[in-house]
């Protein structure tokens, strides 16, 4: 295990009266609260009504439009609102990219930059603006970590940034708040925190033995919950169970002393800056042929996630095959599809992409140009 240090201060409050505290929590900020939503489904599932009730006695101003995948463009506008508001705090109402627009908001707003140099240069962020979110979406984990992934449109680039100072304070998390996810919407948010779990825990790090098997465990549950969740979609126990998982998934417990890759997000971040295909299916492409890219560099724990999440028995490379072809049904099971011509993309910018990432050698076994290309034309 490596030497590691950590803090995570997010408050997390989490069940089906979780909102009724929301005034409660907030009023050590300040009368001014600046919330901050998605297109519209807000409005649609009633979480916008519940979230509103809870503030009467304060002064808000809404912001609406964040997209999936936020762009720079549209955060552009929030932060206008907010420094003509001056809000106390900020709250995210929605999934991850509503909160991690928020996040940009909160870093944006002391230092006098664009939002995307603060992306590109986080280290200029002295002071942020604190944050809350209110969480409709089991997926990115955003709601307790100090990530965001940020889209320029305009350059095709989507970026991922990273501040302690935009942790949220708060964090409401009621299962009840994403009954109103279609099936697909729910899939795509099982296979980022399968993804998010894979990332981690898929490193050549010896002797992380509690972190490989917290790992294994939320992906487990994941596979356990997963085809129920899709069929029965306001089952609160299915509901409160995925969202946790999403939140364990990326807070910083799993990583602890291990080292990381997310050569896959990489690869789908390049992949969603041309192209605006969902997050969670970009992973669902790309993750099995990822792990096929590095079964050999990754084989002791490759073979290890093959028996151990799913209880194969055999030769090491005959189950990491055979693990390979379970993660893929997995995703398939779920209703995805699973090839990068079902979302309308050809291999044009493959080359562009590959050049773009190869600068960082990317992953934990710092993929070459060729194996990236491998990993998109297999995935075609
Ligand atoms: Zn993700």
């Amino acid at each position: 295990m490596n030497d590691f240090t950590f803090k995570n201060p997010t408050k997390i409050i989490f069940g089906k009266d979780s909102h009724l505290q929301l005034a409660e929590e907030l009023k050590g900020y300040g009368k001014k609260v600046m919330l901050i939503f998605g297109k519209n489904s807000a409005k649609k599932s009633g979480v916008y009504s519940k979230v509103l009730d809870q503030l009467k006695d304060l002064e808000i101003k809404e912001f609406w439009g964040i997209e999936p995948n936020p762009r720079v463009e549209t955060i552009r506008k929030a932060l206008t609102l907010a420094k003509d508001f001056k809000p106390n705090i900020l709250l995210a109402v929605g999934g991850g990219s509503v909160i991690d627009a928020t996040k940009l908001i909160s870093a944006s707003y002391y230092t006098g930059s664009d939002p995307w140099e603060v992306v590109n240069d986080a280290n200029q962020i002295t002071k942020a603006l604190p944050l809350a979110t209110v969480l409709t979406v089991a997926a990115t984990g955003s709601e307790m970590d100090c990530y965001s992934v940020i889209t320029n449109w305009s350059e095709h680039k989507k970026n991922s940034w990273e501040s302690t100072l935009v942790y949220p304070q708060f964090s409401i998390l009621n299962p009840e708040f994403t009954y109103s996810l279609s099936a697909l919407q729910t899939a795509y948010g099982i296979v980022d925190i399968y993804s998010h779990v894979l990332e981690q825990y898929m490193n050549t790090t010896k002797n992380a033995l509690l972190q490989d098997r917290w790992a294994e465990s939320i992906i487990q549950t994941l596979i356990e919950i997963g085809p129920k969740v899709i069929k029965d979609l306001d089952n609160y126990n299915l509901r409160a169970n995925l969202m946790y998982c999403s939140t364990m998934a990326l807070n910083g417990f799993i990583s602890m002393g291990v080292s990381q890759d997310w050569a896959t997000h990489n690869i789908e971040h390049e992949l969603s800056a041309f192209y605006d295909i969902p997050h969670g299916a970009g992973l669902a492409v790309l993750t099995p042929h990822w792990l096929n890219e590095v079964k050999s560099q990754k084989h002791d724990k490759m073979a290890q996630y093959a028996r151990r999440v799913w209880g194969l028995k055999g030769e090491d490379d005959e189950v990491i095959i055979e693990a390979i072809a379970k993660t893929y049904d997995f995703f398939f099971d779920l209703g995805i599809a699973m090839s990068l011509k079902d979302y309308g993309i050809n291999d044009e910018h493959f080359k562009d992409m590959s050049d773009r990432l190869t600068p960082n050698k990317i992953g934990e076994i710092k993929l070459d140009q060729q194996q990236i290309l491998n990993i998109l034309n297999s995935s075609l």
